[in-house]
């Protein structure tokens, strides 16, 4: 049984991570410090005499003795995480140098959940790992692109200069359930608003593209790069190639919820990345095969009954 840490584990992927960990038999401390994630999306786990829950705040040195820690905590919804840029800047930073700092001291394991931000509004297309990026350090998204791109070198240079065994995963937009109603990514909103037949909002003329990769895919992902050969660092993309457009997105989630909800069009925000998609041939190479496994129609089709649920309530 590997004792493992996850922080930010209250919130939406930490919470199926885990589930996930604690299915496999091994002992969870998750800790967060509920800004962006809440008590509730762990409360079923909370009977498991081998998962503790702990409130922490990543910008404050912790200690506990574990094998693993798989590192998420920081907000990854741009109103949430431009709603206090400094404390982003922290959280990336100062939470990244506490717990490397825990791994060294304890000889642990240590995942990085990096993100495909840190290579902003990219000019190549799809994005290789080799790719250097193309980000405004001092714009609207800076706080959490360039936080995360010194979480990074944190985590080579922990590699290094003291030998702490690193992973990094560069992770593309990811969706599910338990994402918040309030979160404002895009998915989450164009569900909540189709459910109630509320317009559904368009920033820019959404002809710009993400690919997004369902919950579950993401999570077997990162367990399979934390069980690489310790040679395997990373960075690692993780995430589904197949790239839609916010339009095409609304018109699917209307036709799924069967909705009578209008577009509407806002201005895009400042430095919104006009596509994203990821290449995974590293991804593939490296992680025993894997490749996300669920359709964008089935992976909505999953989390529009969770919000149906929550709606209800
Ligand atoms: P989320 O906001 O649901 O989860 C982040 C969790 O971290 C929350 O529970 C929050 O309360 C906690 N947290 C924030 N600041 C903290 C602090 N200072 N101390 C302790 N806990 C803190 O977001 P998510 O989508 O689950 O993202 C999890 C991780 O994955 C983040 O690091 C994010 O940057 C990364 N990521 C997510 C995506 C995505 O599409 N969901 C894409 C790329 C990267
Ligand atoms: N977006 C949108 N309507 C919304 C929320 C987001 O058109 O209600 C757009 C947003 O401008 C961006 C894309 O959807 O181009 C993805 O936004 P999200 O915040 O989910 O993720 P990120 O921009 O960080 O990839």
């Amino acid at each position: 049984m590997k004792k493992i840490l996850v922080t930010g584990g209250a919130g939406f992927i930490g919470s199926h991570l885990c589930e996930r960990l604690l299915n496999e038999g091994n002992e969870v401390v998750c800790l967060d410090n509920y800004f962006s994630g809440k008590k509730e999306n762990v409360v079923a786990l909370m009977s498991n005499p081998y998962f503790e829950l702990v409130r922490h705040d990543v910008t404050m040195p912790f200690f506990a003795e574990v094998d693993e820690i798989y590192n998420l905590a920081c907000p990854a919804s741009p109103i949430y995480y431009q709603y206090n840029p400094i404390k982003t800047v922290k959280t990336s930073v100062m939470g990244a140098i506490n717990m490397l700092g825990l791994a060294k001291r304890v000889k642990a394991k240590i995942l990085q959940a990096s993100t495909s931000e840190v290579y902003g509004d990219p000019l190549v297309h799809p994005q290789p790992e080799t790719y250097w990026g193309n980000v405004n350090p001092i714009g609207a998204r800076s706080s959490y692109d360039e936080g995360k791109r010194c979480a990074e070198t944190l985590f080579v240079n922990y590699h290094s200069q003291n030998g702490v065994k690193i992973k990094i995963a560069r992770i593309f937009n990811t969706y599910g359930p338990r994402m918040s109603v309030n979160d404002g990514r895009v998915i989450s909103n164009f569900i909540v608003q189709a459910l109630r037949n509320e317009d559904i909002t368009i920033y820019g003329d959404g002809k710009q593209t993400r690919s997004f990769m369902y919950v579950d895919d993401l999570v077997d992902a990162l367990i399979r790069l934390m069980d690489s050969p310790d040679e395997f660092t990373g960075p690692v993309n993780l995430g589904n190639p197949c790239e839609y457009s916010m339009l095409e997105l609304a018109s699917k989630v209307i036709e799924l919820t069967k909705s009578r909800s209008k577009l509407v069009y806002f201005p895009l925000p400042e430095d919104d990345p006009l596509q994203r998609k990821p290449d995974i041939s590293l991804a593939k190479k490296f992680l025993g095969g894997w490749e996300p496994k669920v359709m964008l129609e089935d992976g909505l089709k999953k989390t529009i009954d969770s919000f149906e649920h929550i709606l209800i309530r």
